[in-house]
């Protein structure tokens, strides 16, 4: 008989209703069934707004170091970011990306299969370069100020993660037949770019995610390619087309949020920050200040983001038993969080979903 795999999860609830939902994210890795071999060690952890104004920094060395050398993943709540800037505060989660390498964004944006217009998509945005290296400058030109920022592409972050989106794609063509409903028969990676204006960045992204998506390892894999504008068109008109979607970080940002208005809630909506073997899922809403502490959150968007976890820690298998939990609540429709319309409360709907695993 194999032996349980232990897996050791920092717990980084943050702000808001971070604190609400990441117990959630805790009670349903515990809830999993036995017959999965799985342990779980939990370690709880600061960042925030609050650790700042507690410790002068939102994110504590300690909770880097702790990640990094002790532990197999992570959950992410919110941090709530001050709506003037303050001095000496910075984002933990921008930090944390940075400091543990975790290059790609992955936010997948699922429907009820049941819905009138059912999508299944997942949107691999690149986290490390872009416009987001953030080298500005501004100066005086003979007709005033002009601002310029860099946007730099390099062939080594597309490259890896162009190959991160066949992986995912071939992945959840696994998922499918291992019986998960669907819309998509094949899978299929759309390279996203704007190369026709800028034929040397975008260009470079483009020429290398095909490159890199033409591996034997993908040949299974059907691959296009979009114009960043008329895909935003098609996302709104024709989303059940899309299966994977791989883009630079800012068309990526922008896609990822509208593509999250098309499924009603940001409280559904999961993603996860991922690096060479180490994944942190964080739900993609922000700590939610208006409806804090009065227990209604909807922990969806974690739960789904602990399923995303595991599945980039190679456990497949405990991932739908999530996925499949939740969904099995959707479409009841009987225990729903005020944002869905319904009346239950944070706690119902988590032991709701507790039940059906
Ligand atoms: P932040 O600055 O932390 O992002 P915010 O005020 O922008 O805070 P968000 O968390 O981004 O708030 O949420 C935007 C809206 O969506 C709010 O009205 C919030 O109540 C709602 N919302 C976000 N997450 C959830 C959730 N899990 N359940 C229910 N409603 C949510
Ligand atoms: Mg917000």
């Amino acid at each position: 008989m194999a032996a349980a795999r232990t897996l050791r999860i920092g717990l980084i609830p943050g702000d808001g209703i971070g604190k609400e939902v990441i117990p959630a994210g805790r009670q349903i890795l515990e809830a999993l069934p036995t017959s999965l071999k799985l342990k779980f060690e939990f370690v709880d952890l600061k960042a925030g707004f609050e650790t700042f104004e507690q410790t002068g920094t939102a994110l504590p060395d300690k909770t880097v170091e702790v990640l990094r050398n002790e532990c197999d993943g992570a959950l992410f709540g919110a941090v709530s970011s001050p709506s003037t800037a303050v001095k000496g505060y910075s984002s933990p989660i921008v930090a944390l990306r940075k400091r543990l390498d975790l290059y790609a964004n992955v936010r997948p944006v699922k429907s009820v299969m049941t819905a009138m217009n059912p999508i299944d998509m997942v949107i691999v945005r690149e986290n490390t370069e872009d416009l987001y290296v953030k080298e500005e400058k501004t100066y005086d030109g003979p007709e005033g100020k002009i601002a310029e920022a860099i946007k730099r592409i390099s062939q080594k972050a597309s490259f890896r993660i162009a190959t991160m989106a066949g992986e995912i794609a071939l992945r959840r063509q696994k998922i499918r037949e291992a019986g998960a409903p669907s819309i998509h028969k094949s899978p299929l990676v759309t390279i996203t770019h704007k190369s026709n204006v800028l034929s040397q960045t975008d260009g470079l992204f483009r020429s290398t995610a095909r490159e890199a998506l033409a591996a034997t390892a993908f040949s299974s894999v059907g691959v296009e390619e979009q114009i960043v504008d008329s895909m935003v068109y098609k996302l709104f008109r024709q989303p059940e087309t899309y299966d994977v979607i791989v883009a630079p970080n800012l068309y990526g940002d922008i896609l990822s949020d509208g593509a999250a208005a098309l499924v009603g809630s940001l409280g559904l909506v999961p993603s996860a920050n991922v690096g060479e073997g180490f994944a942190i899922g964080e739900p993609c809403h922000g700590s939610a200040p208006d409806i804090q502490g009065k227990n209604i959150a909807n922990p969806i968007a974690t739960l789904r983001s602990v399923a995303l976890m595991l599945e980039f820690l190679n456990e497949e298998a405990a991932a739908a038993k999530i996925y499949a939990a939740v969904d099995a609540n959707l479409e009841e429709g009987k225990l729903l969080s005020p944002d869905l319309g319904g009346t239950a409360t944070t706690t119902q709907v988590v032991e709701d979903i507790l039940r059906r695993l």
